[in-house]
């Protein structure tokens, strides 16, 4: 590739060659014209001297008469040293006394046209004949012409020093001034424009010509526009949308750069994950848009409880992380998670509503905790859930035995996986009673881990964790099909055409193709649709509830019944009884045990109207004594489950228990 200078070089040297060549053609011109008169005066003077000495001449011997005259001629040219004139072979008059003889034929130029002005140079004799008569005879004289050749010699010398000072000098000077502008005002702002183009750095300042400074200032335009955009994008990469707080790639960041500077100092500092409880319940009751500005309001309470220096960042839905990196002691530090709980868990007035949340919170100390980012957010996750656990709107330290229990869980999905495949899970089942005839309508399927050390371990133990974990969905399928295979035998081993509940997890119901599956079992195995119930618990239907409502409508459309398990334990909505599609409510055992107090028997009382005002049955849960019995039989109530009838049963106690009846 040629470049500008090198390009600007052969430009200069291609103009200076035609320049040059034209010049030269010129002075050559110059110097062949000037030779033209120089020879064409000398003929003049020859010619002319001939002439005159022609006409007047007498005899050879009369020439010196014309000595006087040769000698005027000779004075009044510069061009002539001397003129000698000869005959037959010998000098008659000269008017250079030191010519002593006629000179050669070689040193003679006798041609006088069109010489060169070498030519001109190198001959310094001319010569031309004189013509006369002698008594009418012919003779000849030779008038020879010596030319001053230092005249001549300077003469072309001098117009060949103004061709060199005009024609040399000068395109030199202008050629050396063109570099000199080129390089100041093409070749430097190229250089420039091009490690401006590089570096972005330096900004080159504005240029004299026109399209260069064009390029420049749309290049800084340019520049200036990506700047911006590439800052605006870095800023929303490491920036929350929402609450316009710190985003995870953000705060992964910062926490990766403490680690590395405090791992050198020996500091430490806190990690504070914290979930609003309930969000879910806002965002479902009030809409997103109200979800999202408490989210807002919630940034800004932490803005104002934490100090400028403290990293705040939202990394999911309700979830914030908070890294405190400058307290003094472990009271400092939760004194101030105590003033963010407290402030969150005030009355939020968002758009109108006044909405009441509260947070739960996970603490961390680097490095006591973990030394790297994944470790710290795992076990402040943990000591999050804890929190929540033990009742929410509160902060729980990561502690050794909190790792141990996430441990001991680890170990306990890894021996429910081992279970499952193993065929270690067991189906029990409660027998559902008329309160009015005593008989069996009915059975719940609960389902028991067998485990080959541990022996029996119930569903509470592993239920929450399988749900955490995913085994929920296979283990609920299992559940489902077993207990589909179990009422048709019974039906077929005559002993009932029990009606079979089977308790659903939330988790199940997040499979869009749910009903699906519901709907394929029941037309495999046959089963009577309506032979089958579905209990989830008040506080599972609140959760999804779009998606909840949505499944439960299909399997009621395909006849299966559903129950509202543990009925006053939640929200205890009525909204939702009318809601969603549902047949029947259990009344949570805990009432049960209360119904000798005015307010559990109140509460009793009170869910039977309204169920039976919505057309709902109504199943009493823990029944264990008669007077409980007794008491419930008062209200209404259709239907019982306890202990005082009979615990869950393994299936051939089951059978046992209903043949017993069956005989009394
Ligand atoms: P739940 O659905 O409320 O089941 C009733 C629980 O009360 C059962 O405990 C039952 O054994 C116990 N119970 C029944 N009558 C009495 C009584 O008179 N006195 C006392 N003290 N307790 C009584 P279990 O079998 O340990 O089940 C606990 C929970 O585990 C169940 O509560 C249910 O939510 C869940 N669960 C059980 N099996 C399954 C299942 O297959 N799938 C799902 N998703 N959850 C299940
Ligand atoms: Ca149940
Ligand atoms: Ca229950």
């Amino acid at each position: 590739m040629l470049s500008i200078r090198y390009f600007f070089v052969i430009s200069l040297l291609t103009i200076m060659t035609v320049f040059y060549g034209v010049f030269f053609y010129y002075y050559l011109n110059d110097q062949q014209k000037k030779t033209d008169l120089i020879v064409e005066s000398i003929r003049h003077d020859l010619s002319e001297t001939a002439y005159v000495i022609s006409s007047e001449l007498k005899t050879p011997e009369s020439i010196r008469g014309f000595k006087s005259f040769l000698h005027r001629k000779v004075a009044n040219s510069p061009l002539i040293s001397a003129l000698v004139v000869g005959y037959e072979n010998k000098i008659v008059l000269t008017t250079d006394p030191s010519i002593q003889s006629l000179p050669t034929e070689l040193t003679i130029q006798k041609k006088l046209m069109e010489l060169s002005p070498q030519q001109l140079t190198q001959h310094q004799i001319f010569e031309t004949d004189i013509h006369f008569f002698i008594q009418d005879k012919p003779s000849r004289l030779n008038l020879f012409l010596y030319v001053d050749r230092p005249y001549i010699e300077k003469y072309f010398a001098e117009s060949q020093h103004n061709f060199l000072l005009f024609f040399g000098l000068v395109p030199f000077l202008m050629i050396m001034f063109l570099w000199f502008v080129l390089k100041k005002y093409v070749t430097l702002p190229l250089e420039l424009l091009r490690q401006y183009a590089y570096y972005q750095s330096n900004v080159p300042t504005k240029f004299k010509l026109r399209e260069l400074e064009y390029i420049r200032s749309s290049m800084v335009q340019t520049f200036d526009r990506l700047d911006n955009e590439k800052n605006e994008l870095y800023r929303q990469a490491r920036t929350d949308n929402l609450s316009g707080l710190a985003n995870r790639n953000h705060l992964n960041e910062r926490i990766n750069w403490l680690i590395s500077e405090y791992s050198r100092t020996g500091q430490e500092f806190a990690v504070l994950f914290m979930d609003l409880d309930n969000f879910k319940t806002v965002n479902d009751m009030l809409g997103h848009e109200v979800g999202d500005n408490l989210l807002k309001n919630v940034s800004t309470i932490i803005q104002e409880v934490l100090r400028d220096y403290d990293i705040i960042a939202r990394v999911g839905g309700d979830e914030f992380v908070i890294v405190l990196n400058y307290f003094q002691s472990n009271f400092e530090l939760t004194h101030v998670i105590n003033r963010i709980l407290d402030r969150i868990s005030e009355v939020h007035m968002v758009d109108t509503h006044p909405v009441k949340v509260s947070a739960s919170i996970g603490v961390v100390c680097f490095p006591k905790d973990g030394n790297n980012i994944t470790a710290l957010m795992k076990n402040a996750d943990i000591a999050m859930y804890e929190a929540k656990n033990l009742g929410k709107n509160q902060f729980k330290f990561f502690t050794e035995s909190l790792h141990k229990q996430v441990i001991g869980e680890i170990q306990l999905e890894q021996d429910m996986q081992r279970g499952l495949r193993n065929d270690e899970f067991e189906l029990y089942f409660q027998p559902k009673v008329s309160v009015h005839n005593d008989r069996v309508v009915g059975a719940e399927a609960l389902v028991r881990w067998i485990d080959p050390d541990k022996g029996i371990i119930p569903p509470n133990d592993f239920i929450p964790l399988a749900e955490k974990t995913g085994l929920m969905v296979p283990l609920g399928d299992w559940v489902l099909k077993t207990a589909i295979e179990q009422q048709i035998k019974w039906k077929e081993q005559g002993l009932g055409d029990l009606q079979i509940s089977v308790n659903l997890s939330p988790i199940q119901l997040l499979d869009t193709l749910f009903d699906r599956k519901i709907q394929a079992l029941i037309n495999q195995s046959g089963i009577n649709p309506a032979k089958l119930d579905i209990e989830m618990t008040e506080s599972q239907f609140m959760e999804n509830t779009e998606q909840n409502l949505n499944s439960l409508t299909v399997m009621r459309q395909q006849g299966v019944t559903i129950s509202l398990d543990d009925f006053g334990t939640g929200y205890s909505s009525l909204a939702y009884l009318k809601k969603f599609p549902i047949d029947t409510l259990k009344i949570d055992k805990s009432f049960i045990d209360d119904y000798a107090t005015e307010s559990g028997a109140i509460f009793i009382e009170t869910i039977v109207k309204i169920a039976h005002t919505l057309e709902l049955n109504v199943v009493a849960e823990g029944i264990e004594q008669e007077a409980q019995l007794n008491y419930i039989a008062k209200t209404g109530c259709e239907t019982y489950q306890g202990y005082y009838c009979s615990a869950p049963l393994p299936v051939a106690e089951f059978e046992a228990f209903m043949k017993e009846r069956s005989t009394t």
